[in-house]
């Protein structure tokens, strides 16, 4: 025989435990990538039907070489590349980043002042957790690319913005950067052509800061990411091949990413000190271990077979750079600065902000994106993003017709701003 269970009093709802830091505080105070959240929306709503254009990937749409994309498929069938190699990077690919470095930056490193890394982005992680202590002071020029401030935070570092605008073509001076300098300041990030605003410092500017760094004992860590996408006549030399006594407290870091329309890929690199670079493998080895080897092998080919490729990319994003600023320069409202480098262009839409946009008025650059994307399909980044409220970031790395197409629309919905 069974008996029914006798109904008894209702447990007590236990108390919530005292606040329990799930996530620490470290990571928890780690902003999400913007351009990558953008760029992933508007994939799901062009996923959706919803005819989107996409102006916030920061990634050439051009496809890899088909020489690049064979050495990798070789690659996948040796056995060799089966296995883990050097933490450091694969030998033949520190060879051709050593000889890149000569034929391109004009400056000598030895292989072993290379280590290489899960894309540039790892490379900028790498190298600030190598060189920072707690407290140490980084100087930001900004607009600065978003993952500049995270990565300087979870090194222990804490960046100091130093702002430019449109007025000075987003360059800030040494007279700004000596004005932001304290007995904490450690380094300079220094990044030309720039992401976001596309600007090219002149040489002279870059060889005066790099002297200042020299004379004041600063570190210096320059993203060369985007060398070779500069137009009408810009040029931009390496840092430490316009100061070469700054070689001995100067990080470079690059990669294949957009030269060679390798994002994908994830292979970067950084070039530094010998003792910096051994630090750095060291840190590298016990979180990454080598990076795949099918990349690193393309990374070879990239580097050392036919550079035409990258001039028939230049010369497209020079083309759609002219039109996209002409373009938004018929905007009453927003200010366009002509970028020479990169494929990014920054204006400034603070003459729209508090006025009526298609029955609505918008407050902040954030807002403005909204209803962009809402209202005309059309994915912008805010210039939030990038230290800068009151900006736009817009990547012309996208087709012809579809550049066009999109300013079009941001034409017809902000030119009814009253
Ligand atoms: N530096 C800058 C300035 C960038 O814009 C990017 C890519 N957005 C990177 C580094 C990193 O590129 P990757 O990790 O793809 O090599």
């Amino acid at each position: 025989m069974t008996t029914a269970p006798v109904p008894g009093p209702t447990p007590p709802v236990p108390a919530p435990p005292p606040a329990e830091r799930r996530v620490s505080r470290r990571v928890a105070g780690i902003t999400p990538s913007a351009t990558l959240a953008v760029d992933a929306r508007a994939k799901e709503l062009r996923a959706a039907g919803s005819p989107v254009i996409g102006f916030a990937a920061g990634e050439p749409d051009f496809p890899t070489a088909p020489h690049v994309v064979e050495a990798a498929r070789a690659a996948a069938l040796e056995p060799r590349y089966h296995r883990y190699t050097p933490a450091g990077g694969l030998p033949e690919l520190k060879e051709a980043i050593a000889a890149k470095t000569l034929r391109d930056s004009g400056v000598s490193v030895r292989p072993a002042d290379v280590l290489v890394t899960n894309g540039g982005k790892q490379a900028v992680h790498e190298a600030l957790a190598t060189l920072l202590d707690p407290g140490d002071e980084v100087l930001l020029p900004t607009p600065y690319w978003t993952t500049y401030p995270e990565a300087v935070r979870l090194a222990g570092g804490v960046p100091v913005p130093v702002e430019a605008d449109e007025a000075s073509g987003y360059l800030v001076s040494v007279g700004q950067l000596e004005a932001a300098r304290t007995p904490r300041t450690k380094l300079l990030l220094f990044c030309s052509p720039a992401n976001p605003t596309g600007a090219v410092q002149p040489a002279e500017e870059v060889a005066e800061i790099g002297r200042w760094a020299l004379e004041t004992g600063l570190w210096v860590l320059t993203d060369e990411i985007y060398e070779h996408l500069v137009y009408g006549g810009a040029t931009a030399p390496s840092l430490p091949a316009l100061v070469p006594e700054l070689q001995s407290r100067c990080v470079v870091v690059n990669g294949v990413a957009k030269t060679y329309a390798m994002t994908g890929w994830r292979v970067g690199w950084l070039i530094g000190p010998a003792d910096v670079v051994s630090a750095a493998t060291a840190l590298h080895s016990h979180s990454t271990s080598n990076v795949a080897n099918v990349s690193q092998a393309a990374a070879v080919a990239a580097l050392t077979g036919d550079q035409s490729g990258v001039a028939v990319m230049r010369e497209a994003f020079d083309r759609r750079r002219k039109t996209v600023v002409g373009m938004l320069r018929q905007i009453p409202g927003i200010a366009c600065p002509e970028p020479q480098g990169a494929f990014y262009v920054y204006p400034s839409v603070r003459a729209l902000l508090g006025r009526p946009i298609a029955g609505r008025t918008v407050h902040t650059s954030l807002e403005l994106a909204e209803l962009l994307l809402e209202q005309a399909q059309v994915a912008v980044v805010p210039g939030e993003a990038f230290g800068t409220p009151g900006y736009l970031r817009l990547s012309y790395a996208l087709g012809d017709d579809d550049l066009v197409e999109g300013v079009t629309r941001m034409q017809q919905l902000l030119g009814s701003a009253g």
